[in-house]
């Protein structure tokens, strides 16, 4: 075989003797496989088991026949038929095999083959899918994620300045049941995912971190909802809870919906326009009233001559005193938060107006129970934007898989999808590189 031979199959081991009749073509359950005779014999230097060197102890001491299956050849999979040395040392009497670069140890399929199967299970691509491409086994597949998940350790004596708190519901099966994603808010980095949320479980792993890890944490951005901050307490005491933005202004919106609904079904028996255009125009409603267009007039079916998007609501505001007095309330208090006027915020949300109904009030007054995270929502810019991308995609790679049954595995595949190992390995040869350097 000659050189730009060897280099097209990816065999330029120089240990790697071919024969004249290299490649042999077999039918293997109605499938043409490739297989490629090889023998591999070298002298070692030293012997693999006691280390000693080799100064004519170690002999040879007949061959091994082992399979290797390396990447598929133009879509047809193809085999490496390698019939290996066996050495025999005489100082231990212990026999190895001759080793080769392309395979590791006990190994049956080619490092090249496992590093293609590893790059496309980041890509997010199905386990079934790769497993065809390469004609493996969807075991193998399986064990190929695990191998490269093995290589990533948290680093319990680092944690970053911003903690992203979020959770998501990881499996079908059990219903109800939430897992945990923690981010590094600055880097966008996802630090871990974790089977359960409850506090008892999250306390007990993040005390594998450091102490001195524990207080480079000062902010921590989670939901209003989650019972986090009680966490911050004695895991994290120079931490600084802050609630997510996109959080405080889904309750404003939702409140003001939730009013709109109300007022909308009163006039569903007595007045069907205003019912109807309250339906329709939802989403105008819900704006941010300084976006809404108030120069392009266009003619609108309802009102029957043209509309500006803020005339149309302003309309709608004249059906109802406590609906307007209501969406002027929430306009304002997006206006500050947008602005990071933290005392205005608040001040309204302290003075709010008698006549909105008490469920409403009750729904914005809910705030004042997380003035400190909201006003530090306000005062930095940390979100959990970047969790909310995470878990976006954690939705496809559970849709792609059609659901997890273990939650191990989708832990494993996120982990990889995130480029959470394969930034480690980036990470780690540059270590490598520059220690060579220096
Ligand atoms: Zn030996």
């Amino acid at each position: 075989m000659d050189y730009h031979t060897k280099k097209l199959l990816g065999l330029t081991d120089k240990n790697f003797q071919f024969p004249e009749n290299w490649l042999e073509s077999r039918t293997i359950n109605h499938l043409t496989t490739h297989f490629i005779h090889a023998r591999l014999d070298y002298t070692p230097k030293a012997c693999s088991k006691c280390g000693i060197k080799n100064e004519g102890q170690i002999i040879k001491n007949g061959t091994h026949k082992t399979k290797v299956q390396l990447l598929p050849l133009r879509s047809v999979p193809t085999f490496l038929s390698l019939k290996r040395t066996r050495f025999l040392c005489k100082e231990c009497g212990a026999t190895f095999n001759a080793k080769t670069p392309l395979v590791e140890e006990n190994c049956y399929i080619s490092r090249e083959l496992k590093q293609k199967i590893a790059m496309d299970l980041a890509r997010n691509s199905s386990r079934k899918d790769i497993a065809r491409q390469y004609f493996v086994s969807d075991v193998t597949v399986m064990r190929v994620m695990k191998e490269c998940v093995k290589t990533f350790k948290p680093n319990w004596n680092f944690l970053p300045t911003v903690l992203c708190f979020d959770e998501f519901k990881a499996m079908k099966s059990c219903e109800g049941k939430m897992s945990f994603v923690f981010m590094d808010g600055q880097t966008r980095k996802l630090l871990g995912v974790l089977e359960s949320r409850r506090l008892a479980y999250l306390r007990t792993y993040f005390y594998h971190y450091s102490r001195k890890a524990r207080l480079k944490v000062k902010y921590i951005v989670t939901d209003m909802n989650a019972p986090y901050f009680e966490l911050a307490k004695d895991l994290f005491p120079n931490a600084q809870i802050v609630t997510d933005r996109f959080h405080i202004i889904q309750q404003i919106t939702r409140s003001l919906n939730q009013l709109r609904i109300q007022t909308m079904n009163r006039y569903q028996k007595t007045d069907s326009l205003k019912y109807s255009r309250l339906k329709r125009f939802w989403k105008l409603f819900l704006k941010d009233s300084n976006s809404l267009d108030s120069s392009n007039y266009r003619y609108n079916r309802s009102f029957k001559r043209p509309m500006t998007g803020k005339a149309i609501v302003d309309e709608l505001l004249t059906y109802d005193h406590t609906l307007k007095l209501a969406y002027e309330t929430c306009q304002y208090l997006m206006y500050y938060f947008k602005q990071g006027k933290s005392r205005h915020f608040f001040d309204l949300i302290y003075s709010l107006d008698n006549r909105l109904p008490k469920w409403f009030r009750k729904k914005l007054t809910f705030f004042k129970k997380y003035k400190k995270g909201i006003k530090n929502a306000l005062s930095t810019n940390y979100s959990n934007g970047p969790l909310e991308g995470t878990n976006n995609k954690i939705k496809v790679i559970k849709r792609v898989a059609y659901g997890y049954r273990n939650f191990a595995n989708l832990r494993d595949r996120i982990y990889l999808v995130q480029g959470l190992i394969f930034e480690d390995v980036k990470d780690n040869k540059k270590k490598l590189q520059l220690s060579k350097a220096a």
